[in-house]
């Protein structure tokens, strides 16, 4: 069914242009009309046409960076996430193991570790004490960091003789063993060490996060799991399989993860150059990580931890490496996402972007993930610059608690500061970052706007003068997420020549109190004006 009319709706077609009584039209996957509903229907009324009884569209929602592999690997992991406790922890695990008899590797997610004993995850001993017979990994919330028992260590070959990895850190007891605590791509080491998934389990974890996207109206993603296993050239044909067996997954947007020019010319050598593809499966940036995270304390910044005289974090590159890398990319076609939270992290990739600039590295197609911990004089450097930023509005109700306390009151002032960053330029696209956050891109609206927890915490927001107006945190998740893939004459909004990727909402976002709107449901998700999802049969 190729042309339809869609009509009684209160339609956004973009920023600031909403229409109540409305209707549009589409032909083969794209928006070619929308107008006031009793003259759309008097001049197409003839087609196939869907009521959509009075309810809110708007475009398709864009998450600008998340994870789609490890999405649909959670789903089989242990949820961490409401765990406060050492006991909770424990209380938890033990129940979990009694449904559990296979000898593989036990995988919990998501633990946020700021309220177990010394803020810490837990070393290797409690895990033993807890599961001794085989191997377990917990990954911190943040997924920087990760506890793993005895078991797991020998699994991963980690013992008293092993280097980290150049990017990455191996925690240790006093006498030199490992005390279990990995950090960043030390990570990988126990990853290197499982066997390779078959490729059509990666097919079907792609399909089971898909599923859960779509259901809250998400039909584009910035995904960063190109090296998720390792493996790029499985995970390439991965998506090539969802492509040729027609499976409903968002729009894909690749953030190609590179740790070395080797990876680089692979990704070269197999077409992966930025702007490759089409708009089912775009090749993107390549995506460097440049530091760890906030909440493991191991973000890069310009003034140690609170905490501690000598935690400056993990800056994972330096400088000159970093800009090594950007002349690289630039020489065979690649622009860049770089993962920074910290302000040391962001100094030295605006440095190194600049300098690479030089060699012709492109700056304006490139972007900042993350970008959450700044300095007043950043924020201007950044509008300036017209950077692109990939922003999770989430974090700022996970990370408004302990902000201060860890990076101090001076580094926190101007964070997260994402109505400055509009306000001066910069190019702020809305994303969950999940596994980390949750996937609700009404959540992330949310928070934009409102800067509170779900407990409507602070009552004011925190740093109230950096929230969003809803207009503004909608675009976030919609045409702004186009905007910085290079993909906005196509997608973004739902105007004439775009392509029909739409939502269907319960309610009226501008008539729900701003602290209510995650609690809209996504009533049914069209993609290239096809249903891909919907709640039941009536829309
Ligand atoms: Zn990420």
């Amino acid at each position: 069914m190729n042309n339809r009319l869609f009509y009684n709706c209160n339609l956004r077609k973009a920023y600031n242009d909403w229409e109540e009584d409305a209707a549009f039209l589409v032909k083969n996957g794209r928006v070619v009309a929308t107008g006031n509903k009793s003259s759309l229907l008097g001049e197409w009324g003839d087609l196939p046409k869907v009521d959509l009884k009075g309810k809110t569209v708007t475009a398709g929602f864009n998450d600008s960076h998340l994870h789609l592999y490890q999405l649909g690997k959670d789903i089989q992991a242990l949820d961490l996430s409401d765990v406060n406790s050492l006991s909770e922890l424990k209380t938890k695990i033990v129940k979990w193991l009694e449904n559990k008899d296979s000898d593989k590797l036990l995988r919990a997610v998501r633990l946020h570790d700021q309220n177990l004993p010394g803020g810490r995850l837990p070393d290797r001993k409690v895990l033993d004490n807890l599961v001794d017979d085989r191997p377990l990994i917990i990954t911190r919330a943040c997924y920087h960091a990760a506890a793993l028992n005895s078991k797991a260590l020998e699994l991963a070959n980690i013992n008293k003789n092993t280097e980290a990895p150049e990017s990455g850190r191996i925690g240790r007891y006093k006498d030199g063993r490992p005390d279990g605590r990995l950090y960043d791509s030390a990570i990988d080491l126990l990853e290197d060490n499982l066997p390779k998934p078959e490729p059509e389990s990666v097919v079907k974890t792609l399909v089971s996060a898909s599923k859960k996207l779509l259901a809250q109206g998400i039909t584009s993603v910035g995904t960063d799991d190109l090296n998720a296993i390792n493996r790029p050239d499985l995970m390439l044909s991965a998506y090539n399989k969802l492509i040729e067996n027609r499976d409903s997954f968002p729009r894909l947007w690749l953030q190609q993860r590179v740790n070395s020019l080797k990876e680089i010319e692979w990704l070269n050598k197999n077409n992966c150059q930025t702007g490759q593809g089409d708009y089912w499966k775009l090749h993107g940036p390549l995506k460097i990580m440049l530091d760890g995270s906030l909440g493991a304390r191991t973000a890069a910044l310009s003034k140690p931890y609170s905490s501690s005289n000598s935690n400056y974090g993990d800056l994972l590159l330096t400088e000159n490496k970093l800009i090594n890398l950007l002349n690289t990319a630039a020489e065979y076609g690649f622009t860049a996402a770089i993962h920074v939270i910290g302000d040391k992290a962001l100094d030295t990739a605006l440095n190194a972007m600049e300098k690479a600039g030089e060699n012709g590295f492109e700056i304006n197609e490139s972007l900042l993930i993350h970008c959450q911990i700044s300095r007043k004089e950043q924020l201007s450097r950044l509008g300036d610059l017209n950077m692109n930023l990939a922003i999770q509005p989430a974090f700022v109700a996970t990370d408004w608690k302990f902000v201060e306390k860890y990076v101090g009151k001076d580094l926190a002032r101007d964070s997260y500061a994402w109505k400055s960053l509009i306000d001066k330029g910069a190019c702020l696209a809305g994303s969950s970052d999940a596994p980390i956050e949750p996937i609700n891109p009404l959540w992330g609206i949310q928070t934009a706007i409102t800067r509170q927890d779900k407990d409507n915490k602070p009552a004011a927001g925190w740093r109230p003068d950096e929230k969003l107006e809803l207009d503004m945190a909608w675009d976030l998740f919609t045409s702004a997420g186009a905007m910085i893939s290079g993909e906005n004459n196509y997608k973004g909004d739902l105007k004439p020549g775009q392509l029909a990727d739409f939502v269907v909402l319960s309610d009226n976002p501008n008539k729900v109190p701003a602290e209510n709107i995650s609690d809209i449901k996504v009533t049914a998700t069209y993609q290239h004006g096809e249903k891909v999802y919907s709640d039941s049969e009536s829309i």
